[in-house]
């Protein structure tokens, strides 16, 4: 009679007692390993019926170590880090802003044990958990009072409530935004209770039309910075200052939504400036809006400063309760305010002000290191240093292009979409951008530590 290796696979049991598993069962527990047992036992079963089945080792130790890497990659964490070579600095979809060190640090110090969250030190009494960073957001805008929230659609959702809910406020067609992400300004307003009142055109809004739109049901103007597009040619809008002084000639405050906030100006070449939150202030408007994980450069967070009645008011509504930022956001955010208290040192500190500022002659040098550990082990992939353009945010930021330097790949054995795909699956996960065939790798958001891990993740995506 045949042999039949059907019968000479080991048990469940039997596995169970070998070293990998063993070792596994402490880490994710019995039931999942025990689980995986049987799917892989089940696959070899189905294997060992067809024609090719004495190929097959089916030794306990051999099956051991494969349902070990089952285990492995049936457990991992979905969530993980991620190399961005896109050159995106604020690439929403790999998580914005990385935070500075500082902030991290507060953050993680937070998660994992106590701390004076909504307690006075000195009297022993319960304060606001927001008292802590309204003092260093205070000094850094010159506001006379702001609020923190989860991010900035909560800001502007809370500050409309507060403001005008159930009556009208004015906005200009050119600044009916969708930011992506399902923030789309008129969505924005309907669910703060707020009415919609449009005025002027997609280009052209005059002073006069925020006048005439102003009525007995008018409770504020709302002005929005247009942050992922620009409209060229023919435009106009009235000047801040100009709307400044028409709400106040009415007695309605004007909310600007700044959007990105860069509170410092970066000075790089080619690119525009962001509009300044503190500025907004100093021009007077009531309250001023923006993320914490665009220019600023920390968590996810938005942040409403200015009138200290406007904040009152905002931080008596019952949704405060729902928009309020957890201890370990908060403790980043004040951290990451403290670190632009320092203007001298801020763009060292802040990971995002460091990649939107680096010199095309670092990233020149930063490409030619990468090259220089690739071109050994890759010996025969056509690599080399392009210039190109790099984007400061995907709709986050305006569209415009920084120059930059990358690292060009073209591979002969694989297409650009299937080494990118090797690339985002790989160990540790890169992010690349893809153009006529070939992989780019831009250097202004890879860290200078992370290069040799980079050249180690290309070389494994090329097969090598
Ligand atoms: C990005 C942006 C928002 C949305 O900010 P989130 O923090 O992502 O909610 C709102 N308004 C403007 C003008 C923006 O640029």
């Amino acid at each position: 009679m045949k042999h039949n290796p059907l019968r000479s696979l080991p048990s469940v049991h039997s596995l169970l007692e070998l070293e990998p598993l063993v070792d596994l069962i402490q880490v994710v527990g019995q039931d999942q390993v025990v689980e995986q047992i049987r799917i892989h036992l089940d696959k070899i079963r189905n294997n060992l019926r067809c024609e090719t089945a004495e190929a097959l080792d089916v030794s306990p130790a051999v099956l051991a170590k494969q349902i070990a890497l089952d285990i492995l990659s049936a457990t991992r964490p979905i969530l993980r880090k991620v190399i961005n070579a896109t050159g995106i600095v604020l690439h929403t979809n790999l998580g914005r802003s990385p935070m500075a060190l500082e902030a991290a640090t507060a953050a993680f110090e937070a998660a994992k044990g106590y701390l004076n969250l909504e307690v006075d030190i000195e009297t022993g009494k319960r304060s606001s958990r927001q008292d802590a960073v309204r003092g260093w957001i205070c000094k850094l805008l010159g506001a006379e009072s702001s609020t923190v929230v989860n991010n900035c659609a909560a800001a502007t959702i809370i500050a409309l409530r507060a403001l005008a809910k159930g009556r009208e406020v004015i906005v200009s067609r050119g600044q009916l935004i969708e930011i992506g992400g399902s923030f789309r300004l008129p969505e924005i307003m309907e669910v703060s209770g707020a009415i919609l009142r449009e005025v002027g055109t997609t280009n052209i809004t005059h002073l006069s039309d925020y006048q005439k739109a102003i009525g007995p049901n008018t409770a504020a103007i709302l002005r929005v910075h247009p942050s992922n597009y620009r409209i060229h040619g023919f435009e106009e809008q009235p000047s801040l200052e100009d709307l400044v002084a028409l709400a106040k000639s009415h007695n309605i405050p004007l909310i600007d939504d700044v959007g990105s906030g860069a509170v410092f100006p970066l000075n790089v070449p080619g690119y525009h400036e962001e509009p300044n939150p503190r500025i907004s202030l100093a021009k007077g408007a009531d309250l001023t809006l923006f993320s914490g994980d665009k220019l600023l450069g920390g968590p996810q967070s938005g942040i409403i400063a200015g009138a200290a009645s406007w904040i009152q008011a905002i931080e008596k509504d019952p949704l405060m309760r729902a928009f309020r930022l957890d201890k370990m956001t908060l403790c980043a955010l004040e951290q990451t305010v403290l670190l632009h208290l320092n203007p001298a040192s801020v763009k060292e500190r802040i990971p995002t002000l460091r990649m939107l500022s680096a010199t095309e002659k670092e990233l020149l040098q930063q490409a030619e290191s990468l090259l220089q550990m690739l071109q050994p082990l890759a010996p025969e992939a056509s690599i080399t240093i392009c210039s190109g353009a790099g984007f400061a945010g995907g709709g986050t930021l305006p569209t415009q292009e920084i120059p930059t330097w990358l690292i060009e790949i073209k591979s002969k054995m694989q297409s650009a979409e299937s080494l990118a795909y090797a690339l985002r699956t790989g160990e540790p996960s890169v992010f690349a951008r893809i153009q006529e065939d070939k992989i780019l790798l831009d250097m202004r958001t890879v860290a200078s530590g992370e290069l040799a891990t980079l050249a180690q993740a290309v070389v494994q995506a090329m097969g090598h």
